[in-house]
């Protein structure tokens, strides 16, 4: 049976049907006072979810615009940028900051690995004459499944002196994320990874102190603007003609994680995690980041067993069960498959992703005792 497909993908992820309906409804002016109210309640809305008391920016863009909106408003050409690379995500921030004639240091660590504090915090005690103005990096790095401990990285951050621009695109719904009390500068994410909604919004977010060096941003990016958007935000306005129908569905699908409380939605996102994890180590599958304390609560990614392919897996699944999942990224293509748990995801989906995989994974002659993952998933479940 087809027209039943079903994405464990990192992003886009699924669509609840109350969003879907929202967003099927004739667009509205944008300036109209309707829209305006819609405005008020997914700005204040979108405080809550990245628990902070600033303002949270909205751009229509993919997540990689909001990084742009990010480094644009705050690079000018010559200053010093410290990127802290886990995989291809941060990179990007990388490339970026490079794009604005950044003079960019990277620490970079193999794939499935994470920053280690002492290495960070070393190399920024080494630099005496604070000439790192910035320093890049990313939550959850959806290439690899790793997550960094993004508490303890921006609080060395902020002791140094400089600026931190997390990525949280997958992070933020998925892990616990707290701009105000962990001391993150700059965060950003994008609509179509927790938010439950399509891809075409971006959100950013920026603390006092980034602000301090926006000002001093000779040439601020004129689309993502920070002044513009916070004149916009506090007139529950936008600058430019914005996806309104995606905003309308923003809107319901905010509503939801309001209901569910974002403590609650952090902690289905572990416990889903966490039990695949689990249930796939009870299949005798490899996983890229061995260590539970280093792994995304968004996205896991599986080494599979010798002699069976990646492309082979993901046909399967796709063929037999209309699932789909990610393949690795450039170097990991075909050495990792990534099933996404983010988003819209309950209970079910896992059990039925976990039985195909396990059908998939029988059928393909991987050893395993039939039935232990959905076994073991079930138990974590009902934990
Ligand atoms: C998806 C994603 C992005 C943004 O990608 P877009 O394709 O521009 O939406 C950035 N960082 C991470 C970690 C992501 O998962």
């Amino acid at each position: 049976m087809k027209d039943k497909s079903f994405l464990m993908i990192p992003g886009p992820t699924p669509v609840p049907e109350s969003v879907l309906l929202e967003i099927a409804k004739h667009p509205i002016g944008h300036r109209s006072s309707e829209f305006s109210s819609i405005l008020e309640e997914v700005y204040e809305n979108l405080k809550y979810v990245f628990q902070t008391k600033n303002d949270v920016f909205m751009y229509t863009s993919s997540g990689t615009g909001a990084m742009c909106a990010a480094l644009e408003n705050l690079v000018n050409e010559g200053d010093k940028v410290l990127s802290l690379i886990i995989g291809n995500f941060g990179n990007r921030w990388a490339k970026i900051a490079a794009s604005r004639g950044a003079n960019v240091e990277k620490i970079e660590v193999a794939p499935g690995e994470v920053i280690d504090p002492t290495v960070l915090k070393k190399r920024l005690d080494e630099d005496i004459n604070k000439e790192i103005k910035i320093v890049t990096l990313t939550h959850s790095e959806t290439s690899t499944g790793a997550a960094n401990d993004i508490k303890t990285l921006c609080s060395i951050i902020k002791a140094h002196g400089a600026i931190s621009v997390v990525d949280g695109v997958t992070s933020v719904c998925a892990m616990p994320c707290k701009p105000d009390e962990w001391g993150i500068d700059v965060l950003i994410s994008g609509s179509q990874k927790g938010f439950m909604i399509p891809p075409g919004l971006a959100f950013l977010t920026a603390s006092e102190r980034a602000w301090k060096v926006y000002e001093q941003c000779k040439h601020p990016s004129f689309y993502f603007d920070w002044a513009a958007h916070k004149k916009s935000v506090q007139a529950n306005s936008t600058p430019f003609t914005p996806a309104v129908n995606l905003i309308s569905g923003l809107n319901v699908a905010l509503r939801m994680i309001k209901k569910e409380g974002i403590d609650n939605v952090n902690a289905r996102h572990k416990k889903h995690a966490m039990a695949l994890r689990k249930a796939l180590k009870a299949m005798n599958m490899t996983l890229l980041v061995e260590n539970d304390e280093n792994a995304s609560y968004a996205i896991t990614s599986i080494v599979p067993p010798q002699g069976i392919t990646v492309p082979d897996i993901r046909k399967s699944l796709k063929e037999d069960y209309d699932i789909v999942v990610a393949n690795g990224q450039n170097q990991l293509k075909d050495k990792i498959f990534r099933m996404g748990t983010l988003g819209f995801v309950c209970d079910r989906d896992l059990i039925a992703s976990v039985g195909a995989l396990e059908a998939v994974m029988h059928k393909l002659g991987h050893k395993f005792n039939l039935g232990d993952g959905v076994k073991t998933l079930i138990e974590e479940l009902n934990k």
